[in-house]
């Protein structure tokens, strides 16, 4: 996959190439990440990229021909066919299915924007989409892009190994995932749960999977709201005398 950002700060994207799984994709070229600056478009000898909105108000805004030129150069190099996303607490609240659904695609340029934010006739004339991390404001597009990436880059194929899937992380089924244990057995005078050391594969399995539902019912029934339990997921959790289940 290629992947382009558009960026005032591409110093910062050390953290998602040079690090744990998203470093080690990169290093087995399961995506390539190129770094483009407005600034490098800047006209005047200051690099000067925004200016002050129109109507007044605070902040600065950040300038749509600069936008644009940086664009077309990073089209040039990542390809024409790119989806170019602005990072935006405007746009459509990210998921795992959107992340999904990106890492089908072949390329991405995100735009992190900064200060008050882009020009609008920029977003409307260039972006294909606008995703948002959720409903908060933070300084710059720069982390809400990393973390589109991560999660996108999770999906790719090969880059999770043999040891972890994506598809026992929580949403893959639509629900949360279990919860986990290691070394030592008891902690604090907290044991394991007796399952996990049975060595009975059919019986952990299940208990992972009635876990994972009763959390989603405990912490997340927002995401259960369209979907009602099988006979089999309800027939899980009344195994285990899980409370709850009754009420999906
Ligand atoms: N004035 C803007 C508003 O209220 O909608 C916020 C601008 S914010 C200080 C600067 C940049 O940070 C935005 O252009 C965007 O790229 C990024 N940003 C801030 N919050 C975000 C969020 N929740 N999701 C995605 N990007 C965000």
């Amino acid at each position: 996959m290629r992947l382009g950002v558009l960026t005032l700060f591409p110093e910062m994207f050390g953290s998602l190439t040079e690090w744990g799984v998203t470093g080690r994709a990169k290093a087995q070229g399961l995506y390539s990440l190129d770094l483009f600056n407005p600034r490098d478009h800047a006209t005047d000898k200051h690099g000067t990229v925004d200016d002050r909105p129109y109507g007044g108000g605070p902040g600065m805004v950040m300038q749509a021909p600069i936008m644009a030129d940086c664009l077309n150069q990073a089209k040039d190099a990542i390809g024409q066919d790119a989806v170019v996303i602005a990072m935006s607490p405007q746009g459509e609240v990210f998921d795992d299915a959107i992340a999904r659904e990106l890492a089908k695609l072949p390329a991405l340029i995100f735009v992190a924007g900064r200060y008050e934010g882009i020009d609008e006739r920029f977003l409307t004339r260039y972006v294909d989409r606008e995703i948002s991390l959720g409903d908060y404001v933070v300084s710059g597009g720069e982390l809400p892009a990393m973390m589109v990436m991560d999660a996108v880059i999770r999906h790719l194929p090969g880059a999770l190994g043999h040891s972890a899937s994506a598809e026992e992380d929580s949403f893959a089924e639509g629900v949360l995932d279990c919860p986990h244990y290691t070394r030592p057995e008891e902690f604090e005078g907290e044991p394991v749960p007796p399952v996990l050391l049975s060595g009975n594969h059919a019986a952990i399995a299940r208990w992972r999977a009635a876990m994972g539902l009763q959390r989603t019912i405990d912490r997340r029934s927002d995401l259960l709201a369209d979907k009602t339990l099988t006979k089999e997921q309800a027939a899980l959790l009344k195994e285990w005398g899980l409370p709850g289940w009754g009420d999906c």
